[in-house]
């Protein structure tokens, strides 16, 4: 991602600036909460749901990848051949801090992935997100704020700053201190063969909140761990979205990957991620949860992920 911006408009690399972005006030970040625009374009999810979306219809086609090639391309169409004098025009084009050394190699703008998604890194953060939207740590009068600003999930909304948390909970958020003992105590219980990863029982303690969790412990929490432990807590429609991530979690991890598959699976992250954001909070899609979606095209061109 060298000389390229992560956050912000043009925040997702491959997206560039037809990612759908806007900058909350109350939650003070980048959120990217729409992904009804990856879907086929006769989706039904692209209607004008308003409870769960914001009564739009949603009719952009899926952004086209960047290659390395459209980067420099666009670089050169801002600052071309010559070096600006205005210091006006010295300024980057939109996504890009600086040009990269890289695309001096002579190969590099024919590579179709020049910037490596790290898995790893995503699984970790969309991981804790989801466990802090999970135990309610996420749920406050901010959240509840960028709500009523994205016009979605009426019944969430702030009405007295005071009650209201108390007054309408949040679907995704487990209702009490009773219900978070009994999540943890759940993935205490959950046995896994030698060597899958570090034993979660001086992780998950009997106080509301978790500690010491390496990344690959949150990537083992969020393939196989958490679908578990919340069945029967919430909705079962929210329960089914959160399995049907894990499920895409697991399958992007497998070491052999049928071709013929793939695009199958790129098909349902879209449509769990619109579940998603039927279901959650806009303060879970931060950009790492974007990126979920792309990983997919990465292993269609580079294959399975080495672990
Ligand atoms: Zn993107």
């Amino acid at each position: 991602m060298t000389g390229l911006k992560t956050k912000g408009r043009s925040g997702c690399v491959l997206c560039r600036e037809l990612v759908k972005w806007r900058y909350s006030n109350p939650l003070k970040k980048s959120v990217y909460d729409e992904f009804r625009q990856f879907l086929p374009i006769d989706h039904p999810f692209r209607r004008e749901l308003a409870h769960y979306f914001n009564g739009v219809h949603e009719t952009s086609p899926p952004p086209p990848r960047a290659t390395a090639k459209d980067w420099l391309n666009t670089w050169n169409a801002a600052r071309g051949p010559e070096l600006p004098t205005t210091s006006r025009a010295r300024l980057p084009p939109p996504g890009m801090n600086r040009l990269s050394i890289f695309h001096e190699l002579p190969y590099w703008s024919d590579l179709l992935v020049p910037h490596l998604l790290d898995p790893m890194h995503i699984f970790k953060n969309v991981s804790k997100s989801l466990l802090s939207h999970l135990l309610g740590e996420k749920d406050n009068v901010a959240a509840r704020l960028d709500l009523q600003l994205s016009n979605t999930k009426q019944d969430l909304w702030v009405q007295d700053q005071a009650t209201s948390l108390e007054s309408s909970l949040a679907p995704y958020k487990l209702e009490n201190k009773d219900q978070v003992k009994e999540f943890f105590c759940r993935i205490k219980k959950i046995k896994t063969p030698t060597g899958f990863g570090a034993h979660l029982d001086n992780a998950f303690t009997e106080k509301d909140t978790y500690k010491g969790l390496k990344s690959h412990d949150f990537y083992n929490i969020l393939r196989f761990h958490i679908h578990v432990a919340i069945q029967g807590m919430f909705d079962s429609n929210f329960s089914k979205s959160i399995c049907r991530l894990s499920r895409l979690i697991r399958w992007l991890s497998k070491k052999c990957i049928h071709k013929e598959e793939i695009e199958s699976m790129k098909q349902e992250s879209f449509v769990v991620m619109a579940l998603l954001q039927m279901q959650m909070s806009t303060s879970f899609f931060d950009g790492q949860v974007h990126l979920l979606v792309h990983l997919f095209e990465d292993i269609s061109l580079l294959g399975p992920v080495p672990y």
